[in-house]
């Protein structure tokens, strides 16, 4: 005859090493990893600080996302102790975890003792229903949506690379975005620029950019600076973002941008495009190599769009502009692994992407100095731009 499943469970809780909250408490942080395995409801209600969240139906997909070191002291905890001495179990029999516990009680025993819960904080009925999607994904949850209504990210350009990074940015909750764009909506525009629209000719790009935004999610507070960047005001625009998607079309602002915001240790994600190639990298400043790591003088001529107008496939900016999304909303939210220290290459023609490792330059111009003697005066100065551009023809 089948045992019934209380023996099953009983049998296993017998087996899986269970510790007390008291014990969990005093070693947090000591090379312990806390993981709650409850449901995503039941973790939004409160959960243990710190603590890893992987409920028990993604614990075989998601574990490794959680805890890479099968050596690692884990310690599961769910409600009262049940669920999380079968997580330990699985964790332990299946998947190779060598140093597994459960917590006794779960954390309805661990708040009977009153030690420290964390509530993340709630959203409206109208939020969760939008976000509901991003609240499924336990990489975003409950908290990477707070994190993602509570970013300030500014948009350089309102462009081809600027136009679905910002829909997408907005879409997904991204509460203040700002737009930095000088220029108004051409009818040549409009092959690539998919957020401007063929009524709004002539209009300011940021006042079309707000208006497609509003339309997608009024939630999102848009800031517009209808100017050019220079070194005399680009610190006062930047300050106070959390992340910069640079989409500039030219150099001398691209070296300005990366200058300003190593001084203000603000990363920057940053795509480029020309005919049918793209690249793509983020420069978190001090953390990884910064643009002027990757380019001490500017690029080659042929991936010099500032000399003039060239050609573009006009879909390659949404494929560059969506990775540069897709970098933002990792970096506010703290998932998976940013684009730092490498360079995406992608070729459309062959349908390629290449990696490659892009390194800090210890005698870098900018970044290998202290940020605070970074003066005004060194701000988007690199050599013999203008004889770079001659040569472009
Ligand atoms: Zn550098």
């Amino acid at each position: 005859m089948s045992p019934t499943g209380a023996e099953v469970i009983r049998k296993i809780r017998s087996q899986v090493e269970e510790v007390d909250p008291s014990e969990v408490r005093e070693h947090l942080g000591n090379g312990v990893v806390l993981v709650d395995v409850r449901e995503s409801e039941e973790w939004d209600a409160g959960h243990i600080p710190g603590a890893k969240h992987v409920p028990r139906g993604y614990l075989e997909s998601r574990i490794e996302g959680a805890v890479a070191d099968r050596d690692q002291r884990v310690v599961v905890y769910c409600a009262s102790g049940q669920r999380s001495a079968l997580a330990a179990n699985t964790l332990r029999e299946q998947l190779g975890y060598g140093n597994v516990a459960s917590m006794n009680g779960g954390i309805t025993l661990w708040k009977d003792r009153g030690y420290d819960v964390e509530v993340p904080k709630s959203l409206t009925k109208e939020q969760r229903e939008r976000y509901s999607r991003h609240l499924l994904v336990p990489e975003i949850g409950l908290e990477g949506q707070t994190k993602l209504l509570e970013a300030k990210v500014l948009l350089l350009g309102a462009g081809g690379l600027g136009s679905p990074t910002a829909l997408y940015l907005a879409a997904a909750g991204v509460g203040t975005l700002g737009i930095v764009d000088d220029d108004e909506v051409d009818l040549s525009n409009l092959q690539r620029q998919v957020i401007h629209t063929t009524d709004r000719i002539g209009v300011p790009k940021v006042d079309s950019a707000e208006e497609s935004i509003k339309a997608i999610n009024p939630g999102v507070d848009v800031r517009k600076y209808q100017v050019r960047l220079y070194a005399s005001n680009i610190m006062e625009i930047i300050e106070g973002y959390d992340v910069i998607v640079d989409g500039v079309d030219n150099f001398p602002t691209r070296y300005l941008l990366n200058d300003a915001t190593v001084r203000l240790g603000i990363p920057v994600v940053s795509a480029s495009i020309l005919g049918f190639d793209g690249q793509l990298s983020v420069f978190a400043p001090h953390e990884g190599p910064c643009y002027r790591c990757l380019y001490p003088v500017p690029p080659p001529a042929d991936m010099a769009p500032s000399c003039g107008a060239n050609g573009v496939l006009g879909v390659l900016p949404g494929t560059m502009g969506l990775l540069q999304a897709t970098e933002v909303i990792k970096l506010v939210t703290g998932a998976g692994e940013p684009l730092i220290g490498r360079l995406l290459l992608y070729e459309a023609l062959g349908a390629t992407f290449t990696e490659l490792k892009v390194r800090r330059d210890p005698e870098c111009a900018i970044c290998s100095k202290d940020p605070s003697e970074i003066s005004d005066d060194e701000l988007g100065v690199f050599p013999d731009y203008e004889a770079f551009c001659a040569a472009a023809g």
